[in-house]
């Protein structure tokens, strides 16, 4: 059990020493009054010590603060620098295409490259881009409410596909509701989705069964609340079920990317009917992606009445522009190889090695769960097997001590999360540091 007025004690004396290491970074938190609250996205408040350090400059898989400081970062934006900050391969391209013109509404030959290594790498034959991984489940859902005409979408419990409204339902003692903090929601988000839990193949096959769902949007493993993992046979299920109900599946691999280069898709043989991916394809150059399977893009092009070119709610200007295309390529040709995913992969099971280590040390009521070139702690044990039993073990006190912790000695793990990704430039000592700073703050937590 946690002393919880010790974890307390330690959480002040942590933010204490923050405040004191980082007054550069509270000066420009205090000046940025014109923003709507003090930082350039709300989500930027999600700060474990008060305040969040502003960033100087990220370089493979160091982050240099305002203050002169360097952290090992391995919250990589969560996934959207999982080449590392700065590839120089994509950093050359970036900057050749720019000076030649980013934003022409025209495509460029890059984009057919991109398309051709995509279904190389996730199965799917047919590609288009957006911007955001939001963007491209909200697309992906359009389009496929279109072709089955069915109104719902169905998702797990806990999951994060990004602010997709018909994504924010969860199961409460059963039942579907809106999830908290669901703001403005357009309609109750029980009209438009259905809910099952994750792992639980029982529980989709009642939802399906109502027979008007026209895809399940689901990530192959769990990434948003501790890493869930399936178990033996859920997977298969999970395809089984949705051909016998006529459903369609979406992969999300916009954080499963981890787990290879063709993300678990390809690493778990899957074969969904849709693929949606965000963040890291780019390199840090906003970029997504759909990809359809041949049956699904035949079944779109037969509908002659969709309005796919003007207005028909699928598109944004600058989805598919140059630069975010030319970042794709260059960050899947050079950076995200399959070579750079065994490297990544090694050390992300070096780090959960660690982290175990410590834990068993302890004795804790904790797990470490792995994904490839990822890896998260989680206050619970054995490891949570869906979305709503890993919510419960929530414990913001601990996360923010432990982050804070990390932070003041030069580690920055995932706000939101305790999730460690690796990059091509992480290095073993950089993974070592962090068992080290851990295993002090465990002890200092449990020191009798
Ligand atoms: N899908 C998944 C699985 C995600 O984890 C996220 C963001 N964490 C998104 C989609 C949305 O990505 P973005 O915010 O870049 O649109």
């Amino acid at each position: 059990m946690i002393d919880r007025d010790r974890l307390a004690g330690l959480l002040s004396r942590e933010r204490a020493a923050f405040a004191e290491r980082n007054p550069r970074s509270a000066a420009e938190y205090a000046k940025a009054g014109h923003l709507f609250g003090r930082v350039p996205m709300t989500w930027m408040n999600k700060k474990a010590a008060g305040f969040p350090l502003y960033l100087d400059s990220a370089v493979g898989a160091v982050v240099t603060d305002v203050d002169g400081h360097e952290y090992t970062d391995f919250c990589l934006g969560d996934t959207a620098a999982m080449a590392g900050h700065a590839p120089e391969q994509t950093a050359e391209a970036v900057q050749r295409r720019f000076a030649s013109g980013a934003c022409a509404m025209l495509p460029t030959p890059d984009a057919a490259w991109v398309g051709a290594e995509l279904t190389r790498r996730f199965g799917v034959t047919e590609w288009s881009f957006a911007l955001t991984a939001t963007d491209a489940n909200r697309w992906v859902i359009r389009l496929l409410r279109a072709i089955t005409g069915r109104p719902r979408i169905l998702f797990n419990s806990y999951c994060y596909h990004g602010s997709v409204d018909e994504s924010l339902i969860v199961l409460e003692d059963g039942r579907p509701r809106n999830r908290e903090g669901n703001v403005g929601a357009p309609v109750d988000v029980t009209v438009t989705s259905r809910v099952a839990e994750y792992n639980d193949l029982a529980g989709l096959e009642r939802e399906l069964a109502h027979g008007d769902v026209a895809a399940v949007v689901m990530e192959p493993a769990l990434t948003n609340i501790g890493i869930v993992l399936p178990e033996p046979g859920y997977l298969d299920g999970v395809r089984e079920l949705t051909r016998r109900y006529d459903t369609f599946l979406v992969n999300d691999e916009t954080h499963t990317f981890s787990a290879g280069p063709g993300g678990a898709t390809k690493a778990w043989n899957l074969t969904p009917d849709v693929v949606t991916i965000g963040k890291a394809i780019g390199g840090g150059i906003p970029a997504a992606a759909y990809g359809l399977s041949a049956e699904v893009a035949a079944r779109i092009n037969t509908m002659k009445e969709l309005d796919l070119v003007d207005m028909g709610g699928v598109g944004g200007t600058l989805a598919g522009n140059a630069l975010s295309i030319a970042a794709t390529r260059a960050t899947l040709e050079h950076v995200l190889t399959d070579a750079a995913f065994e490297r990544m992969t090694a050390l992300a099971e070096r780090f959960a090695a660690g982290v175990q280590a410590v834990i068993a040390a302890h004795d804790l009521p904790w797990s470490v769960s792995r994904l490839g070139a990822r890896a998260e702690y989680r206050f619970a044990s054995p490891a949570p097997r869906t979305g709503t039993e890993s919510a419960a073990k929530a414990d913001p006190d601990l996360e923010d001590y432990l982050h804070v912790y990390l932070a003041n000695r030069g580690i920055l793990l995932t706000p939101f999360h305790n999730m460690a990704l690796m990059s091509p430039a992480t290095t073993e000592a950089q993974v070592d540091h962090h068992r080290t700073v851990f295993a002090r703050a465990v002890e200092e937590l449990y020191r009798a």
